[in-house]
């Protein structure tokens, strides 16, 4: 049987990474039979999902024998009117993690480079390397993306680049400044993907969205997403936002109904929840102060965040402390992952989770 895996199977898929996902809140339950647990390991919002978005699903239930829209028009149509970018360059999927796989099955061939920093979101190595692509890892300075090494990385190989700005799990960004100066030297073979999933969160003033560079018609997508503050984690919505040359490129790898109805129907509803939006950032801006403060009586060393998680050095192992504060209820995500062993990513909650979060750490580094 093994046999016939190794002989058949594509090689490339022997070099795929297991994504390790955070570990879901029935699963600590079940396994330690703990009742009053808290997620702060997936940066979804504390929050919920938008209520207007609860409610257009909850009247379209008698709606489920129906095809969703292929072509996703409602929710294009808001984009539009939110983003400046025409139809034609607005992709849907489900989730931005179809995305990068759409993107890498549209323009990676075996042998090609990818370019990412290290530490950075997980898909993009797992979608590049599922196509046979090779991977070109810049690691951070700083805990920021170095792009002047990044584009020294580039060469007539290199197809795609990204930039995860806010990074995860870092946290950081790049400036508006450094991207204009970045993009002034970017050849034009090099599709560069910036990958703004807590966009909505960034305070920084420094910061500029990658969107600029699309409506100029340069080689760029934009990719943003449902699943964070929005809080839609569950119903699966990202979109990009780029060319309608490269959107149509992309569309022809897509499959027809790879966005379903409930999700179309409860993002084209949250785009309009400027309250849950605005209650959200109001609600991380003020957990990430009382978090950055903790931090600091504790001396501890963070790194300072435009998204909705913090990474910090708890200057331990972190499974140790991730077990510990497990059997405490409170589930974060370790820094081993991103290559960071002493470094733990907490999603910023609400106040009462950060309380806490703070009060098990304490306990736990104390011991
Ligand atoms: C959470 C996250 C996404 C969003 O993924 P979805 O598939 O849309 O849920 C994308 N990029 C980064 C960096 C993320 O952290």
């Amino acid at each position: 049987m093994s046999n016939f895996i190794n002989d058949t199977a594509r090689p490339e898929i022997f070099n795929l990474k297991t994504y390790v996902p955070g570990k879901p809140i029935e699963e600590v339950k079940r396994e330690l039979g703990l009742d009053d647990i808290i997620k702060m390991a997936s940066n979804e919002n504390p929050l919920g999902g938008a209520p207007k978005a609860i409610k257009a699903i909850s009247e379209n239930l008698d709606k489920l024998h129906i095809y969703p829209d292929s072509n996703c028009y409602n929710l294009k149509s808001k984009l539009v009117l939110a983003t400046g970018i025409s139809e034609p360059g607005i992709l849907v999927g489900n989730g931005s993690d179809e995305l990068f796989r759409l993107i890498s099955e549209t323009f990676l061939n075996k042998g090609d480079e990818v370019i990412f920093a290290q530490p950075t979101f997980a898909e993009y190595e797992f979608a590049a390397t599922i196509m046979g692509a090779k991977c070109v890892v810049v690691p951070v300075i700083d805990f920021k993306h170095d792009l002047k090494a990044m584009l020294a990385a580039i060469n007539e190989k290199t197809k795609l680049l990204y930039i995860c700005n806010p990074n995860n799990p870092t946290g950081s960004i790049v400036s508006g400044e450094e991207i204009k100066d970045f993009m002034d030297q970017i050849p034009d073979h090099v599709l560069v993907i910036f990958d703004e999933a807590y966009y909505e969160y960034v305070e920084n003033a420094s910061y500029q969205s990658g969107l600029s560079y699309v409506l100029e018609g340069r080689n760029a997508i934009v990719l943003r997403t449902f699943s964070k503050i929005y809080g839609l984690a569950a119903l699966r919505v990202g979109y990009a936002l780029t060319t309608p040359e490269i959107a149509s490129a992309i569309q022809r790898v897509t499959e027809p109904f790879n966005v379903n109805m409930m999700a179309q129907i409860g993002a084209t509803a949250a785009i309009d929840d400027k309250e849950h939006v605005a209650k959200s950032q109001k609600l991380n801006a003020q957990g990430k102060k009382y978090l950055y403060s903790e931090f600091t009586k504790m001396g501890l060393q963070y790194i300072e965040t435009d998204a909705n998680f913090i990474f910090v050095d708890t200057g331990r192992d972190c499974r140790e402390v991730f077990n510990q504060l497990l059997r405490q209820g409170v589930i974060i995500r370790t820094g081993d992952i991103f290559g960071y062993p002493t470094f733990i990513r907490v999603t910023i909650g609400t106040m009462e989770d950060n309380q806490r979060f703070i009060t098990s750490l304490k306990h736990v580094l104390k011991g």
